[in-house]
């Protein structure tokens, strides 16, 4: 039976028409409101296909560039200057001299400026919040939704470019904080907490993209082989299917998932809030093939063989880096990974007595909290780097505003959030930063005692390699009874014979497109971790939806949509509003600490109550439109004026 929707009235997205005075609205530079999801994909594909298109076409006619893109009004100018200065040179050309010489340069300047100029899009200003996010995940209206109780249209607003709102909205490293206007002058707003808010709101079951498929069934006749079944590949193949494609879903493992479904522990994500959200995904008519291995149980030639038009590769970042003088022979190490995959998947880890992780980044920050929740005595952290030194603000005149000074990432600094440094040593880790262990003493066939050394500074040789140059007479032991390493992982390319030439398609996300060899000309593009080694969930749920807006493009072309764009002005934020009106706090998620209510490894944060969660969105500042903006400071003065 097909669910009962109610629209809003008017808009969907540009929210701005239902939730102010209708009398005062303005359409959205899109006018998206009314469109499904998949006529909004048309047109990000279509305006993408353009921006590609146009600067050859103002190369041949300066300004036609701009009109084949919809932005008439620049293209009319460019296609009036051309004619003008070619016309000035030739009315007044009698001789070559200095004003013609001019001239011409300007000429050749327009010209420029027009193929320059056409890559752009009509402008649009997107808050830095926005910005900041890998998965361009429009933060400003899904908060400003969920202050308004639209917890529905909210969840559609963000689902509508990342399949897992739950599971980001627990574990995202979410730079958009860090980039939000309200944190310049106070603390930003909680805009990762507020999609978890919004998810756990809304009843189950709700299907978002189910629906969107069965409103306006379409196949466009192509199948596309997925193959990883984790973040990535799942949002590639939602995207795909709301696009129109048939699509074979291919893992090594027996279930869906992928990383946070292994080894994300279950304070930071509870497996069921993920396993429901890749549930709903393979509710979409996927042709699942599970327990198949690229490399051993098929290839990328065999896949073109069977009839698909491409392939998407999101094979992650799976195998470990290890360091040379464990001694994995000894009894007593273990691998960070391996570790995390026995608590998450498996029957419950015990780890007594002192244990030792080595290495700076979150995998190690998870390894440690997780060896705490095992019954360790007490857990510490070795890394090369520093640990971080807090961020400082500073006064910018010129744009009147403050800015982080923000460090450098030089490698000096521990990888890891450091959010999830500060939870870590809140729970008893103990971080010896700038130390390298050298040499383990094992005793009876078992490791009893780490040798370490202070480090002076890091290196990094032409492979990319850090190399730990350390101080004199600095030499210091750690007893241990475990030594767990959790220095990275890598992407395994063994499966495709070598690491393939990748060609780069995005600056802002991992996706690249792959030169197969093996006589497999189809396209094949490969994104997320597999593509630069570990980056983050929300990255490589942005890859599998570019990668799906990409071979949309490339197998079928324009997609049937008409784009006209509106004229309208682009209004920038106000520096530091409303900081010196509204000096609300940001507002605290209940917590369950360690050891947990419910277990060691309970989730530690629960979440907003609902009137603290819209108290939160209300802080939002709208950055992106001045309209609201505006009536929230009107109704705040008001408020302060009455009360
Ligand atoms: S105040 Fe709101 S719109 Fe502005 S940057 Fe922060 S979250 Fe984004
Ligand atoms: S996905 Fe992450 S970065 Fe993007 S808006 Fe959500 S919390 Fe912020």
């Amino acid at each position: 039976m097909t669910e009962q929707i109610t629209y809003l009235e008017g808009y969907r997205e540009c929210h701005l028409c239902a939730v102010e005075d209708k009398t005062m609205a303005r359409r959205c530079v899109h006018c998206t409101g009314q469109l499904s999801l998949r006529e909004r994909m048309y047109l990000e594909i279509k305006k993408r296909r353009r921006r590609r298109l146009a600067p050859y076409l103002s190369a041949l006619v300066p300004g036609l560039g701009h009109w084949y893109a919809g932005r008439r009004y620049v293209g009319t100018y460019f296609l009036a200057m051309a004619p003008l200065s070619v016309g000035l040179v030739l009315a007044t050309y009698q001789s070559w001299n200095w004003g013609l010489s001019t001239m011409s340069l300007a000429i050749l300047l327009i010209w420029v400026m027009a193929i320059v100029d056409s890559k752009t899009t009509p402008l649009h200003y997107k808050p830095p919040c926005q910005n900041a996010c890998p998965g361009k995940v429009p933060c400003s209206y899904y908060v400003h939704m969920a202050a308004n109780g639209m917890d529905r249209e909210s969840l559609e607003v963000v689902e509508a470019v990342c399949p897992f709102p739950g599971t980001i909205g627990r574990i995202c490293h979410h730079p958009c904080e860090t980039l939000c206007n309200r944190g310049k002058d106070g603390e930003p707003v909680a805009i990762c907490a507020l999609k978890r808010f919004v998810d756990d709101t809304v009843d189950r079951p709700f299907n978002f993209y189910k629906r969107e498929i069965e409103r306006q069934p379409v196949s466009v006749g192509h199948s596309i082989a997925v193959v990883g079944a984790g973040p990535s590949g799942l949002s590639a193949a939602v995207f795909l299917r709301i696009l129109g494609f048939d699509v074979s879903l291919y893992d090594a493992r027996e279930f869906g998932g992928g990383t946070p479904l292994i080894f994300v522990p279950g304070y930071r994500l509870p497996r069921e809030i993920y396993r429901r959200e890749v549930e709903r995904v393979l509710e979409l008519d996927l042709d699942l093939n599970f327990g198949k291995v690229l490399g051993k149980d098929f290839t990328l030639a065999d896949l073109q063989k069977k009839g698909y038009s491409g392939i998407y590769l999101a094979l992650g970042a799976m195998r470990s880096v290890s360091l040379p003088h464990t001694g994995e022979e000894s009894e007593g190490f273990l691998d960070g990974r391996e570790f995390l995959e026995n608590v998450v998947l498996g029957e419950g880890v015990r780890l007594p007595g002192q244990v030792l992780v080595i290495g700076g980044g979150n995998v190690a920050m998870d390894v440690a909290r997780s060896a705490v929740r095992s019954g360790a005595d007490k857990v510490k952290i070795i890394c090369l780097e520093k640990r971080h030194i807090s961020r400082e603000k500073q006064f910018h005149y010129f744009k009147n505003e403050w800015t982080e000074k923000k460090t450098e990432d030089t490698g000096e600094f521990m990888p890891a959030w450091s959010w999830e440094v500060n939870d870590a040593v809140e729970e008893n880790v103990e971080i010896i930063d700038s130390g390298a262990t050298i040499s383990f003493d094992i005793e009876r066939g078992r490791v009893v005692r780490a040798r370490c050394q202070k480090v002076e500074r890091i290196d990094v040789d032409p492979q990319g390699r850090l190399i730990p140059v350390l101080q004199d007479n600095t030499d210091f032991t750690v007893a241990v009874d475990w030594v767990i390493t959790a220095v990275g992982s890598t992407p395994d390319y063994v499966s495709l014979g070598g690491r393939p030439e990748m060609t780069n398609l995005s600056e802002e996300v991992p996706l690249s497109l792959v030169a197969p060899g093996d006589g497999v000309s189809i396209p094949v593009l490969s994104g997320g971790d597999f593509v630069n080694g570990p980056a983050s969930v929300i990255d490589g749920i942005a890859a599998g939806r570019e990668a799906a807006c990409y071979l949309y493009g490339e197998l079928l072309g324009d997609p049937p949509i008409h784009i006209r764009y509106q004229r309208r002005f682009v209004h920038q934020p106000w520096a530091n509003y409303p900081d010196s009106f509204d000096k609300r706090g940001r507002r605290k998620q209940n917590t369950d600490r360690f050891p947990g209510s419910n277990g060691p490894f309970s989730e530690v944060f629960l979440g907003y109550r609902e009137d603290v969660a819209r108290e939160e969105a209300d802080r939002c500042m709208r950055c992106d439109w001045p309209l609201v903006r505006e009536s929230k400071v009107k109704r705040f003065l008001n408020s302060r004026l009455k009360a």
